[in-house]
């Protein structure tokens, strides 16, 4: 069994790359895990088959597996524990027992969530499990575990365009969103992609760095790299260079691009460049665009 874990900001394109390689045999698209207690089974809110978390065949089939049925998960406990350590507990990794304090802070929860994914495995008959949860926190708790080989992609998408999707989603009136900012997200962008790196660099699985705009512009050849990479040789229905056959997959929570099915073309957005305001760009740019250098972004 692998783990394929996608690390990254918020609005960076995950969702994208998690239904691409949904459509592999061998690929279980498990959405974003770390949101299964509250939004999932809290919230109830629809699998990416359509139907409710709690009533999803597949879902009630890994909680039985995992926990001895649905109603037996102590979803608030888990929550609870989930929320104990965050991105922004990543610096205290570095401090001697550091490690110790976030895996005491957690608790129980690093194990809970390996039992998830062997359950996955074991109902889906999928040899590889793919957790879009983004935050890095968990990875030094989940390398080296015996009974899955952890791979991860980091994937970055330019300060901008993230900054653009997120102005989208705050004008749309998303809750969640009423305090950002320009700034505040381009400080995020720079502290989260500095925490992946961070615990990339003290964790010893296999790893790689993947840009938005490089897979959006090449997903074909993208995507078999990144199968190729894991030994996975089920091919994906490409119907040309950039489109594909997409079938309904089980994701709990992300973006409503989960549920796109049939024939979908995989294209890159950048309507940042000519959406947002030049301010907003230029600003996102004045202080994320010596960080995004090294990721090879170009201020214009
Ligand atoms: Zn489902």
């Amino acid at each position: 069994m692998k783990v394929l874990f996608i690390a990254s900001v918020e609005r960076s394109g995950s969702t994208i790359l998690q239904n691409v390689l949904a459509q592999s045999e061998s690929v279980f698209a498990a959405g974003e895990v770390r949101n299964l207690w509250d939004r999932g089974l809290g919230d109830n809110r629809p699998c990416g088959c359509g139907t409710p978390i709690r009533e999803c065949s597949v879902w009630t089939s890994v909680l039985r597996e995992a926990f001895g049925g649905v109603d037996l998960v102590d979803a608030r406990q888990m929550a609870r524990l989930r929320d104990r350590a965050r991105a922004r507990h990543v610096p205290t990794l570095r401090l001697p027992f550091g490690k110790t304090l976030v895996k005491h802070r957690l608790g129980e929860y690093p194990e809970a969530l390996v039992g998830v994914y062997r359950s996955i495995a074991s109902v889906s008959g999928c040899e590889v499990v793919l957790d879009t949860s983004k935050s890095p926190l968990l990875l030094p708790f989940l390398v080296g575990h015996a009974s899955f080989e952890l791979y991860v992609i980091h994937l970055i998408r330019d300060p901008r365009g993230v900054e653009y999707s997120f102005q989208k989603r705050k004008v749309s009136g998303h809750k969640r969103l009423k305090d950002h900012s320009t700034a505040k997200g381009a400080l995020h962008w720079i502290l989260m992609n500095k925490a992946i790196e961070d615990v990339l660099g003290r964790v010893d699985c296999m790893s790689m760095t993947l840009r938005y705009e490089d897979f959006t512009e090449r997903p074909r050849e993208c995507s078999d790299i990144i199968l190729n990479w894991m030994g996975v040789e089920s091919a994906l229905p490409w119907t040309n260079g950039v489109s594909l056959h997409m079938t309904p997959t089980h994701t709990i929570v992300g973006s409503p691009h989960r549920f796109n099915t049939g024939n979908v073309a995989i294209r890159k957005d950048e309507k940042w460049r000519t959406l947002l305001p030049r301010e907003n760009a230029s600003r996102a740019w004045r202080i994320a665009g010596s960080f995004a250098k090294r990721y090879g972004y170009q201020e214009s």
